[in-house]
């Protein structure tokens, strides 16, 4: 329990949702305190890509310019291969009239992507701390939450006070574990290995995914001459890669004809790194005193990919909620209600597209099926394109005319 005010809000977690929670409050006047336990630059396990939309939020951030001169790659689109080898291709340009902020996705290294945001909740007015861990939530006394504690390596504790806590410490956040609000999800239950490579040859300016029968893999420029490139697989296979990631990364390669060509000249630049099971999910996103954002509050699976502007979206969302309850001397939990029906109204369709699409993953005579049809119809295939890039709301791909094109058997 503590009774000092060290903040208006504190944030825990200086990802892309906390530091654009952190930008959107303390660009409005609110004293901000945002506590990461790494310090900058730090890594993140990911494919680096950013939905065009996620373009928007950036800019609103006064971010875009920073990630566009750190050489940001500019994404035209998407390509899906299916296990039986037939692909599909959709543009962000050109979705039945729906319009993203830009016509191209990006991608960059998070260990730049993060630091230019981090820096941009410094320059909104957010206190930032490095290398400090949060451990635990202060609750006052009637158990609503009062500020959060942190211990030094030594294991020291001291408790920081604060109006209202967000939690945007990733994936298994301690603030929803703290809240009981964490709900592991079994399914899909999948690990991911990344690293970078330079030089694969054929890469023309899209993110490409290859699925196969075993899990998928993914392919994307990051710019300054570097490809992200991700091995997704059921977590069934961790035994396999326990102490042997490299190898296993190289075979998944190797194995594959289509893949070997494209790779027999290329470096790899990055050690192969590894995460996972990254599906969760929270219960509701606030508890009395506290609200949870980005990955904190859900993940799915990479397929679709737009953690990111999830996150950034999130923070923006999320901001003008605590705003409200900040109005009044003793913050309300009424906004925060209000925060998690507007998250459920805003991602809810994209949430059951992500699953349709995590089903298939998993089904190769669902996936070929689709991508053939994909392949034929590219206009279809735009469209899917454009509302995995947050521009295309998912209701259009979820249309039972559609749905029904896409999972009809017999195509
Ligand atoms: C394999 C893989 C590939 C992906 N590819 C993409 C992609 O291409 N595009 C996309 O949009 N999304 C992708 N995602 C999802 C994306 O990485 C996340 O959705 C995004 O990083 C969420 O941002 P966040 O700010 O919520 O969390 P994070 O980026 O994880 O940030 C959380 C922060 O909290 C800090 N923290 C954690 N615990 C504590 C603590 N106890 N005390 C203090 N600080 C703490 C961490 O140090 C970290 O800085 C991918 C995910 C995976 C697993």
């Amino acid at each position: 329990m503590t009774g000092r005010l060290d903040a208006d809000v504190i944030v825990v977690g200086g990802g892309p949702a906390g530091s654009s929670t952190a930008w959107f409050l303390a660009s409005r006047g609110m004293d901000v305190l945002l506590l990461d336990r790494a310090r900058f630059p730090r890594d993140k396990v990911c494919s680096e890509y950013l939905s065009p939309q996620a373009s928007r939020i950036l800019e609103a951030m006064g971010a875009l310019k920073s990630v566009e001169a750190a050489g940001a790659a500019q994404l035209s689109g998407m390509m899906v291969r299916a296990p039986s080898g037939e692909s599909f291709r959709g543009h962000f340009a050109g979705a039945h009239g729906f319009k993203g902020f830009r016509d191209t996705g990006l991608a960059l290294r998070r260990t730049i992507l993060d630091s230019i945001l981090l820096d941009r909740a410094r320059a909104g007015g957010a206190r930032v701390r490095e290398d400090t861990r949060v451990v635990d939530l202060a609750r006052d006394a009637h158990g609503r939450v009062s500020g959060a504690v942190i211990a030094d390596s030594d294991g020291r504790r001291a408790a920081l006070g604060a109006r209202l806590v967000v939690g945007a410490d990733g994936l298994r956040s301690i603030v929803s574990r703290r809240l009981g609000l964490a709900r592991r999800s079994r399914w899909p239950s999948r690990i991911a290995l990344v690293a970078h490579y330079t030089d694969v040859a054929g890469m023309d300016g899209v993110g490409e995914m290859h699925v196969d029968t075993q899990g998928y893999l993914g392919l994307a420029p990051v710019g300054n001459g570097l490809i992200n490139v991700a091995v997704v697989v059921p977590v069934s296979r961790a035994k396999d890669l326990a102490g042997a990631r490299s190898e296993f990364f190289e075979e998944w390669i190797d194995d594959r004809p289509h893949l070997r060509e494209r790779f027999a000249g290329a470096r790899q630049v990055t050690p192969v790194r590894a995460t996972g099971p990254f599906a969760s999910a929270v219960r509701r996103a606030w508890a009395p005193g506290a609200a949870v954002v980005g990955d904190a509050a859900d993940f799915f699976d990479p397929f679709t990919g737009e953690g990111i502007y999830t996150a950034l979206r999130g923070g923006e969302m999320l901001s003008g909620y605590l705003l409200e309850s900040l109005a009044s001397p003793r913050p309300g939990d009424a906004p925060l209600t209000a925060y998690d029906r507007a998250r459920r109204e805003e991602f809810g369709a994209k949430w059951r597209l992500e699953r349709l699409v995590g089903t298939a993953v998993g089904f190769p005579r669902m996936m070929n099926r689709a991508v053939r049809v994909l392949s034929r119809r590219t206009d279809l295939a735009d469209l899917f394109v454009g509302a995995a890039g947050d521009f295309v709301p998912p209701g259009e791909v979820l249309r039972l005319s559609n749905l029904g094109l896409l999972l009809a058997p017999g195509r």
